[in-house]
This record gives C-alpha cells, sequence and structure tokens, in this order.
C-alpha cells in the first residue's frame, strides 16, 4: 500500500570508479541488499534491506562503498520525529509488536559520562602500575566470618563458596541460540585465558564446551532451557536469572525456527519448538519464594558453588536487592537498562528500567544501611562500555562488572541492531551455518583477550594514578568520584560530591 511506503533509511554509495564488479558484497550481505545487474553489467543495490552492518564496506577489496543516513525526511516536527511517524506506519500495517535488539539507543543521560576520576598530586603519591604491584584479581561471594577453632587457630574450613576473578570484568550472559556457536568458542576460551568467567545464559551450556566448566557460570532462567544436574555441576557458578536489563518485567522468545540441531539439544526441547522464557519464574512469587530456588541449588552442588541472582534495575531496586541479599545469594547482578538483548520489544527495551549507574549507587548504600553489604557481592552490567567506566562502577560499590556488548563489538559486530533477524553478517547472532563460520573463534578469542588485557592495564593505571593499589581498596571509594554537570538530587543519589568541592 502506498501509504506504508517508507523511503530506506540508508544509502549505499558505490564509486564508479572504484567498483570491479566484483560481486563481494553481494555474497556477503545476508540481507540480500547487492545484486549484479546483467543487464546494464553493474553492481546495484536494494537499499530497502539495508540494515548498515558494514560488512560489505569492510570487505570490499576497492573500497567503493559508504553507507550513508538518507536525507530524505519527513517535514520537520520535533515531536512526531520522522521514526515515530514511521513506527505508526508499521503497527498500523501490521499490527504486531515492533520488536528490536542490542541496547537502548535513546539519549538518556549517560552518568558515566557526568563522573570524573580523582588522581594524586604531592601528597598521597601516586603508584606506577610499571614498577609496584597492582592488585586487580576479586573474589566475589559472601565475604568469609573470621572464626577461630577450639585451639585458637583461625577457621579455614568455612569459607563460603567464591569466584575468583583475575580482573574485574565478567563476560554477560548470552545464550546459545541468540549468538551462535563461535560466539560462544570465542568467550568460553578468553575467559579461560583471562581468568574470568563467560556466562551460558538461558540456552543450556553445549556439549562441547563443559571442559571450560571452571571458567562458566551456568544460567538458570523460568524457562529452565537445558537445566539438569550436570549442567549445575559443570559451571563454576550458577546464576538464577529474575530480569534483564533490556527487557524488565517480560520473558523471552526464541523462535521455533531457531531451535534447531544442537541448539534444539543444548536447550532439550524439541526441534521447532518456540522457546518461550516466561516473564515470571512460575515457582517464585516472594523473597521466600527466591530462597528456596536459591538453596535448593546449592543443595543439589553440595554448597560449592556460589549463586547468583540477576535482577534488571528498575524503580525500586535497593528494595529488591536488600531481599535478594536476605535470600541466601553469594553475589547480586544488576543489569542497567542499556543493556544487550539479542531480541525485545522495542517500546520496553527504550522505556523501561533505570539507569545501571544510579541503581548501583542505590544499592550499594542500601545494602551498608542494613549492615548487609558483605553478605553478597555485587556484579553490574547495562553498557560498561571502557576501563573507565569500570573503574567508576567499583569506585560506586560494584565488586566487578558484567560486559557484553562490548565483548560482542570486540568479536566483530557494528551494532546494526538487528540480531532478531538471525541474518548477522559478522556471524555472531546468527545460526546459519554459512554465517557462523565468518567468525572464527581463533580470532575472536585472542580478539576478547586483547580488548580485556587492554582494559586491565587501563584500570592499573587510573588506580595508579589515584595512589590506590587494589580493587579492594577502590571498592565504593566514592570519594575517588565527582560529578559534572549533575543536580544536587542526582549527585546524592550517587553519593559524589560536586567537582570543585
Ligand atoms: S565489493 Fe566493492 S568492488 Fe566488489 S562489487 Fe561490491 S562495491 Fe564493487
Ligand atoms: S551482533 Fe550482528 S546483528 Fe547483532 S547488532 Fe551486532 S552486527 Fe548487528
Amino acid at each position: 500500500m502506498a501509504i506504508d511506503f517508507l523511503y530506506p533509511e540508508y544509502e549505499v554509495v558505490r564509486n564508479p570508479d572504484r567498483c570491479i564488479a566484483c560481486r563481494v558484497c553481494e555474497r556477503q550481505c545476508a540481507n540480500e541488499v547487492h545484486r549484479f545487474d546483467e543487464e546494464r553489467g553493474r553492481m546495484i543495490a536494494d537499499e530497502s534491506k539495508c540494515v548498515n552492518c558494514h560488512r560489505c564496506v569492510s570487505l570490499c577489496p576497492t573500497r567503493a562503498l559508504k553507507i550513508v543516513k538518507s536525507d530524505h525526511t519527513f517535514r520537520e516536527n520535533a515531536n512526531w520525529t520522522g521514526q515515530t511517524i514511521a513506527e505508526v506506519y508499521r503497527q498500523a500495517s501490521s499490527g504486531g509488536v515492533l520488536l528490536s535488539s542490542m541496547g537502548n539507543p535513546k539519549p538518556y543521560p549517560v552518568y558515566w559520562d557526568k563522573m570524573l576520576i580523582n588522581a594524586s598530586q604531592v601528597t598521597n603519591p601516586s603508584i606506577d602500575p610499571l614498577r609496584e604491584p597492582m592488585e586487580t584479581k576479586v573474589f566475589l561471594g559472601k565475604k568469609p566470618q573470621l572464626e577461630r577453632d577450639q585451639a585458637g587457630n583461625i577457621r579455614t574450613d568455612n569459607l563460603p563458596p567464591q569466584l575468583e576473578l583475575e580482573v574485574p570484568v565478567m563476560f554477560s550472559a548470552m545464550s546459545y541460540g541468540s549468538i551462535s556457536y563461535n560466539a560462544h568458542e570465542s568467550l568460553a576460551r578468553a575467559a579461560t585465558a583471562l581468568g574470568t568467567y563467560y556466562n551460558t545464559g538461558e540456552g543450556g551450556l553445549h556439549e562441547d564446551f563443559y571442559p571450560y566448566g571452571p571458567h562458566t557460570i551456568v544460567q538458570v532462567a523460568s524457562g529452565r532451557f537445558g537445566v539438569y544436574k550436570d549442567y549445575l555441576e559443570a559451571g563454576a557458578a550458577i546464576e538464577i536469572k529474575m530480569g534483564q536489563g533490556a527487557k524488565p518485567g517480560i520473558g523471552g522468545h526464541l523462535p521455533g525456527a531457531k531451535i534447531v540441531g544442537d541448539i534444539s539439544k543444548t536447550r532439550m526441547i524439541p526441534e521447532g519448538t518456540d522457546a518461550i522464557s516466561p516473564a515470571p519464574h512460575h515457582d517464585i512469587y516472594s523473597i521466600e519464594d527466591l530462597r528456596q530456588l536459591v538453596y535448593s541449588l546449592k543443595e543439589a552442588t553440595d554448597y560449592r558453588k556460589p549463586v547468583i541472582v540477576k535482577i534488571a534495575a528498575v524503580h525500586n531496586v535497593a528494595a529488591i536487592a536488600s531481599g535478594v541479599a536476605r535470600s541466601g545469594a553469594d553475589i547480586i547482578a544488576i543489569d542497567g537498562f542499556r543493556g544487550g538483548t539479542g531480541a525485545a520489544p522495542t517500546r520496553i527495551r527504550d522505556n523501561v528500567g533505570i539507569p545501571i549507574e544510579l541503581a548501583l549507587a542505590s544499592v550499594d548504600e542500601r545494602l551498608r544501611q542494613e549492615k548487609i553489604r558483605d553478605n553478597v557481592s555485587i556484579v553490574v552490567g547495562g553498557s560498561i562500555r571502557s576501563s573507565a567506566d569500570v573503574v567508576k562502577a567499583i569506585a560506586l560499590g560494584a565488586d566487578a562488572v558484567y560486559i557484553a556488548t562490548s565483548a560482542l563489538l570486540a568479536l566483530g559486530c557494528h551494532l546494526c541492531r538487528s540480531c532478531q533477524a538471525g541474518r548477522c553478517n559478522w556471524g555472531i547472532a546468527t545460526q546459519r551455518p554459512e554465517l557462523v563460520k565468518r567468525l572464527n573463534p581463533d580470532i575472536g578469542c585472542q580478539r576478547l583477550i586483547n580488548l580485556v588485557s587492554a582494559w586491565n592495564h587501563e584500570i592499573k593505571e587510573m588506580m595508579g594514578g589515584m595512589g590506590i593499589n587494589s580493587i579492594e581498596a577502590l571498592r565504593g571509594n566514592r570519594l575517588m568520584l565527582r560529578g559534572v554537570g549533575l543536580t544536587d538530587r542526582e549527585l546524592a543519589i550517587l553519593g559524589i560530591k560536586h567537582a570543585g568541592e
């Protein structure tokens, strides 16, 4: 219908002097944008299919291509933007929910960028990480209580289960099914080499990855896909997913078309069946119910593994976290509203939840006030983009961070935000064999190692600059942060002073 025609969002610009009609772009584009026109003897493009993933631009041997934002526009209207109008047309045409992927792209405040880090000058000298030891090792879990045995010796047999991280960065939950086998292999191998952990997400653990179990966090989500005793035994920790930052309050849905082969086997559901995760866990309607699941999982694994409870950052997150800490969980993972996802309703992704910075500060403060902060560790995620974000998160009160989008970028993701289509040209968010093989796990693993190692080096330099030589000394040290351009209320919630104070 003419009313539904929308001019393409992007234009493919092909330099005719450079294009040699090698047809690489045609072969590389799973969205079928490029085609060789036999009649005209040249390449042409169907721009309506372009998602701006840059695959063709990156692989064109003569640098003949660029993708530009279309300047076609609706009449200017600050209220009814072109995107808003286009979305109304799409819904009026389809009657369906708008779907998107990756994190919230809206211009809400990024509080990481409104906080600045301290550095020592003259007194309290800085530390040179190249010459002096700098500790980035972190233990996650309930802090041990010092107890003595009858002979007066300190007991070492009463330590709560811990996760030991060489760097304060872990790879966040991404399920096999939402991302490819090769992406999972890259994450598993990199986590092992870095001395940290990756997370299965809710899709179960492929049998090939059991050897990486000591560096794997196995997730138990509301769909309970792939959960059985060996799976729980395989991981170093178990994560109960109560919520996800990109889509708080709703469940998940992996279409039956994607439940094929090993994915069906790993999820333990028949091929072609939709994998629907309910919004709530059907056995959890209170903190007492959550406590039962926490202790069931501990019991099933002989109390040897820490249990993580992952929640989305929502309005009353501090009170929820307080309950989670009392449920017996060893670690609370909080996922902010910019967290990524393989697929989410656009309206939920863009409008539900709160920024992770405010959630973290309020949770850390509440647990301290209630004197239960040492009962749990706090891990935060939801758009941790750099080592500076990591340092700021730890100074605000986190013990460690989860990264996912940054890790996918390291693997080649170009943030085209169309993972839900399953045609990821970079071999990440796809199960199509010809696309999956584009991601070489050797290269992927090395790039993840490079990224986290570089961040770790920068973390040490920033800590050294502050005159701090361990993550433990930085944790919750909000004096190391100052705000810029924040209201008094925002500063109060973040628990930091304004720059100049
Ligand atoms: S990859 Fe580059 S040179 Fe080859 S057909 Fe496409 S635009 Fe032309
Ligand atoms: S994972 Fe692939 S489909 Fe998803 S945003 Fe990145 S490049 Fe696009």
